[in-house]
């Protein structure tokens, strides 16, 4: 379907598409996919209602079949009580709760396992707040892989259960997804496993980039002036921003088109890339201490901090945090109002949302989108 090089997002080495990479071996940064073929087509999207309907945008092979479970094609819907009470002139919310296991990581471990199944890995391994184990756990039973998840023992009980049900090994550790990550890091050197960590391997953005993609398509090929992402390990927003060039680089939209102002939210529990970009800072340091209920959004030491820093500043963007009871007030209310049973981490995003409207950070007359990235049934003991 499509064609394309890997390209490491600091030194600009380059590796081949079908080498089992992970981080670039000189300057241990993500690799990032470049579309290096016929520029790919809106007219070719494909007539499903998957995320592979934008397979002419995405890492698949000509006559290959992806590991799929219909994830992506969620709902974007306008909220006008809920834009009144922030106070922005309109505000909608794309619901990722309705993924296969519950979340946007969905769509990026699709994507990366079907790439991993391709090169024939021995069995795939992940650390996790909760929701990659979950998509994980599910793709690797679709595709047929080996895989092992290591999780905090604090991850929300029902995304547990749901890595159980699917019947992979779980381990989970006294710790938090730092943690998790070294001891991945070792198994994936002592048992051959291929390691799916966030940005360890470049096709879990590319997954990613379907948020962006069904965005547009939604609102009749067009982009809003802003999108809030509650971000933990960065690759919803990365693959985002790196979507929005590829459609206007590739004249999906008007090349007129401005990109979003990306906004990323986090709770003040753990808040790295909100302070390193206050900073003006081009890194994030590990937040010592990391709490908060919103556990997708308790990443320390993001792995993706150079990248997100340069979209939200390349976007004229935000970072910015709210509190944990500020959290659980908008969670609550955007249930109540609008009926979506959002995730912590999507009552961050709106928390922040309105938190900026009021400090006029955001104006008044923008057009928001804010995702919703799980479910709040995810969360519920
Ligand atoms: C993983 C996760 C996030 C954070 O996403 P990143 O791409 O790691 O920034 C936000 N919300 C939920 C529900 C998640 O599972």
């Amino acid at each position: 379907m499509s064609s394309w090089y890997l390209e490491c997002s600091s030194c600009g080495a380059r590796a081949e598409q079908h080498a089992p990479v992970g981080l670039c071996p000189a300057c241990t940064q993500p690799y990032l996919a470049i579309y290096d073929g016929a520029t790919p087509r809106r007219d070719d999207l494909l007539p499903r209602w998957d995320m592979w309907r934008y397979a002419p945008a995405l890492p698949l092979l000509r006559g290959e079949a992806p590991v799929t479970l219909g994830e992506g094609c969620t709902p974007l819907t306008e909220l006008p009580a809920v834009a009144a009470e922030v106070g922005v002139r309109r505000l909608w919310v794309k619901d990722e709760a309705v993924n296969p296991t519950a979340s946007f990581k969905a769509r990026g471990l699709a994507a990366a396992v079907t790439r991993a199944k391709h090169r024939g890995v021995a069995g795939l391994v992940v650390p996790t707040a909760g929701n990659a184990g979950a998509a994980l756990a599910a793709y690797g039973a679709a595709a047929g892989v080996p895989v092992r998840v290591y999780a905090p023992e604090t991850t929300p009980r029902p995304i547990l259960d749901t890595i159980r049900a699917m019947g992979v090994e779980l381990v989970t550790i006294d710790g938090h997804i730092g943690d998790a990550g070294r001891m991945s890091v070792a198994f994936a050197a002592e048992s051959g496993y291929f390691n799916v960590a966030t940005l360890r391997e470049p096709y879990r953005a590319e997954g990613n980039k379907t948020l962006g993609l069904e965005l547009a398509e939604q609102l009749g090929w067009r982009l809003p002036d802003v999108v809030v992402y509650p971000t933990g390990g960065g690759e919803g927003v990365i693959g985002m921003w790196k979507v929005f060039k590829e459609m206007i680089q590739w004249g999906w939209l008007p090349p007129e088109t401005r990109l979003p102002r990306i906004v990323v939210t986090q709770s003040t529990g753990c808040a790295p890339l909100v302070r390193a970009f206050d900073a003006g800072a081009d890194r994030a340091t590990p937040w010592e201490n990391p709490v908060t209920h919103a556990s997708g959004l308790r990443v320390p030491g993001p792995l993706g901090d150079r990248l997100v820093l340069r979209a939200i500043r390349e976007t004229d963007g935000i970072a910015a945090a709210a509190d944990e009871d500020t959290i659980r007030a908008w969670t609550a209310r955007l249930a109540s109002r609008t009926g979506i049973d959002a995730a912590p981490e999507g009552g961050c995003a709106v928390a922040v949302t309105a938190q900026l409207v009021a400090a006029g950070r955001i104006a008044r007359d923008a057009e928001v989108v804010v995702y919703n990235t799980g479910s709040g049934a995810s969360y519920r003991a």
